[in-house]
């Protein structure tokens, strides 16, 4: 995504994968609003959109014996018809539910289409800083090492970074809260439909336990189950998640096909710094939170955003290269707010086990296929019994107290830069504002006569300035590279006079008003840094 921002910038670079194309298995599967709104940026929403579950099928976050067994809770993705209204009008797009493998098929695509081009089967193997340039080592798919020099390098190289460790940049916070075994598996359980209510099921059986997610909610799905301290991945080989999986369906007449098992460390991570000189750490190399939120993928594309602007704009001299420094001091605070809400919602999830006495997201033994199918003993919550509808009740507003995890508009569009709350006090309850440093609201306005979202004015400027609709636009001092749009009528955004500078990446810059029109100058200066410059 990194790419496809600096290509619609017109910046020239290379780019290396040691992977042989888009990653194969599905792994993240919640795109949030804020991304989806990047990804209408770059010309790819439709696409993604096209290729996500319906909308109308993710409406669930269930608790199971099993798919096809018995229910114990959900989780309405939208509570009520005024969160409905509140997420429409809150963005011109919405989440998506899609495999990261469709996902990084269309971005690579995209990448293709605007000129650029990713060097699959190439390792980086070290990076160093040599007189304030970067140099990576390269090895090729022959194996042939070489040296090359940059003038800035993206590290987007994971969670295991090599970039990062050959800088010596730490990772701060625990490397594994628990560590996963992962199968991918193709089965139509379209039967089940009715049934599965969305995208994830936690899995709380007698013989098995864990999460199943469904990329497609169809064919597509996968089963994570946690290892005990005490084994690997090794003890959770394919026949193991095999039967692990069928037990998770609940109905053996499935056909299963399994696609790839594997491991994975539940980690809360944030890298020491995000930047080192020429080097700036991006996604999963430079934090690691718990799935538990759905925000790795997403805090790792909004990271991009946040750069490419800046970068392209020093590339072209039009921002002076101090500006790079804000990425760390914008970004590490999202990702550690991140990474906070992403382990609090993984350690809520407890509570739901403790209502109902059955430990969904424990270690699971792999030595349990070897046992007799069995079912769930009374778990108090069936039947017409006072002691059954009370346990129902504290059950459901149990399960309702997890719905900052899977529904938090304020975690997907709320966060502020330079802010001393990342997110505004009361975090799960979103109230868009114009706040200097956080996203602006959208608003549908009309330009030449079409109505277009606000957000899609600002992506090909330097910034955006939004005139309220009595400003005189004649007493604007001259601002190059900067787009203008005066509203038309009153707005939720903009006051008759007021004035709001908006950056590349959609966040409000400054706040003014006519009466302050020849601050104008002096905000952008401070914006691009140029301010430094011209103090120099
Ligand atoms: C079970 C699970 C579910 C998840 N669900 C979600 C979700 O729903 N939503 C969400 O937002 N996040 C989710 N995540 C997190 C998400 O998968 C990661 O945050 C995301 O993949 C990070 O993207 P990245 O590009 O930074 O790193 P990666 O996806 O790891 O990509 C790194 C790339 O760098 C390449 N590479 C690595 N080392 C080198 C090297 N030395 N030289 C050259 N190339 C190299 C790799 O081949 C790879 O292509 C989930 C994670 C897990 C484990």
């Amino acid at each position: 995504m990194a790419g496809v921002l600096l290509r619609l910038r017109g910046v020239e670079f290379d780019m290396f994968d040691d992977g042989d194309g888009p990653c194969r298995l599905p792994q993240a599967h919640v795109v949030n609003t804020r991304t989806s709104e990047i990804l209408r940026e770059v010309g790819v929403f439709e696409e993604m959109r096209s290729l996500a579950t319906p909308i109308e099928k993710t409406k669930s976050i269930e608790w199971a014996e099993s798919l096809a067994g018995r229910r114990f809770g959900k989780l309405d993705l939208v509570k009520d018809e005024e969160a409905l209204q509140a997420r429409i009008a809150a963005s011109a797009v919405h989440p998506l539910n899609l495999g990261q493998n469709r996902f990084e098929e269309v971005v690579v695509r995209r990448l293709e289409a605007l000129g650029g081009r990713v060097s699959y089967g190439h390792s980086i193997v070290r990076a160093a800083i040599e007189e304030g340039g970067a140099v990576l080592s390269i090895s090729n798919t022959d194996g042939m090492v070489s040296e090359r020099r940059y003038d800035y390098v993206l590290a987007c190289d994971g969670a295991r970074s090599i970039v990062r460790s050959s800088l010596g940049i730490d990772m701060i916070g625990p490397p594994s809260l628990a560590r996963y075994a992962s199968a991918y598996f193709t089965a139509d359980l379209s039967d089940l439909e009715p049934r599965v209510g969305g995208q994830v099921t936690f899995i709380g059986g007698a013989d098995v336990r864990g999460v199943i997610i469904g990329f497609d909610i169809q064919t597509t799905w996968a089963l994570m189950c946690v290892i005990p301290p005490d084994l690997t991945a090794d003890d959770f080989g394919p026949d193991v998640m095999l039967e692990l999986i069928h037990r998770a369906i609940g109905d053996r007449t499935v056909a299963v096909q399994l696609d790839g098992v594997g491991s994975w460390n539940m980690s809360a991570q944030i890298a020491e710094t995000f930047r080192s000189g020429p080097f700036f750490l991006v996604g999963d190399a430079a934090h690691r939170f718990p799935p538990t939120g759905g925000l790795g993928l997403n805090t790792g594309v909004q990271d991009a955003h946040n750069l490419a602007w800046k970068l392209a704009l020093v590339l072209e001299g039009r921002a002076h290269p101090a500006i790079l420094d804000s990425y760390a001091n914008e970004r590490m605070p999202v990702a550690k707010a991140n990474c906070d809400h992403s382990v609090t919602n993984a350690m809520r999830m407890a509570e739901v086990d403790a209502i109902l006495g059955v430990p969904f997201l424990a270690p699971v033994e792999p030595t349990v296929v070897q046992r007799p199918e069995g079912s769930l003993p009374h778990l108090g919550i069936d039947g017409d019994d006072d002691a059954a509808d009370d346990k129902r009740a504290v059950l459901a507003d149990t399960i309702e107290q997890q719905r900052p995890h899977f529904d938090s508009l304020m975690h997907e569009l709320g966060y502020i830069y330079d802010a001393s709350e990342i997110y505004a006090v009361g975090a799960h309850d979103f109230r868009p504002s114009v706040t200097v440093g956080g996203r602006l609201p959208h608003a549908l306005i009309e330009v030449d006569g079409s109505s277009v979202g606000v957000h899609d004015l600002f992506a090909s400027r330097d910034a955006f300035l939004l005139a309220g609709k009595d400003v005189d636009l004649v007493k604007l001092p001259p601002l190059p590279g900067v787009g203008v749009h005066r509203f038309a009528a009153e707005n939720g955004i903009v006051a008759p006079e007021g004035l709001v500078l908006v950056r590349p990446d959609g966040h409000v810059s400054w706040v003014g008003d006519q009466q302050r029109i020849e601050a104008l100058p002096s905000a952008l200066a401070r914006l691009f840094h140029t301010d430094i410059r011209n103090a120099a």
